[in-house]
């Protein structure tokens, strides 16, 4: 799939993992986007950019790009685990989505009560709590 930055400047090309997408309702994800970042995943190396990017360390497990010159978000990437180099490719640079629908939405718990997307009961839904547990390492794990 092929899309494009707000201003053109950035091409992206995907190949997303599968036909769905999440959206992330984290306080990061929500001052990046103004709302959820919508996005599809792609394993590692089956999602580039051509054009000026701008690379963001935003944790110490993920970074995120965004054009470097209209600041559209692109992509979050994990640098840390198993999927290390994945990335979730912004939806919205893709004029066309075909019949890809939301699957997932992730921090639902920091979801702004005054808005919602339809349909919720047929997707899985993940809050802070179920995110920790997924990801934090186990004790006695080495970080
Ligand atoms: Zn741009
Ligand atoms: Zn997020």
């Amino acid at each position: 799939m092929q899309g494009k930055c707000m201003c053109g400047a950035v091409t992206v090309t995907a190949t997303p993992t599968r036909k769905s997408l999440s959206a992330c309702h984290c306080d990061m994800c929500r001052a990046w986007t103004s709302g959820a970042f919508i996005a599809m995943e792609c394993a590692p190396g089956n999602a580039s950019a051509d054009g000026p990017v701008k690379v963001l360390e935003t944790s110490d497990w993920a970074r995120r790009a965004a054009c470097a010159h209209c600041g559209s978000p692109l992509w979050y990437e994990l640098k840390v685990g198993p999927v290390a180099g994945q990335r979730q490719v912004a939806a919205g640079l893709f004029p066309d989505l075909g019949d890809m629908r939301l699957g997932l939405e992730l921090y639902i718990d920091k979801k702004p009560h005054g808005y919602a997307f339809a349909g919720a009961d047929q997707r899985k839904q993940m809050t802070e709590a179920d995110m920790i547990a997924m990801f934090a390492p186990k004790d006695g794990e080495d970080r």
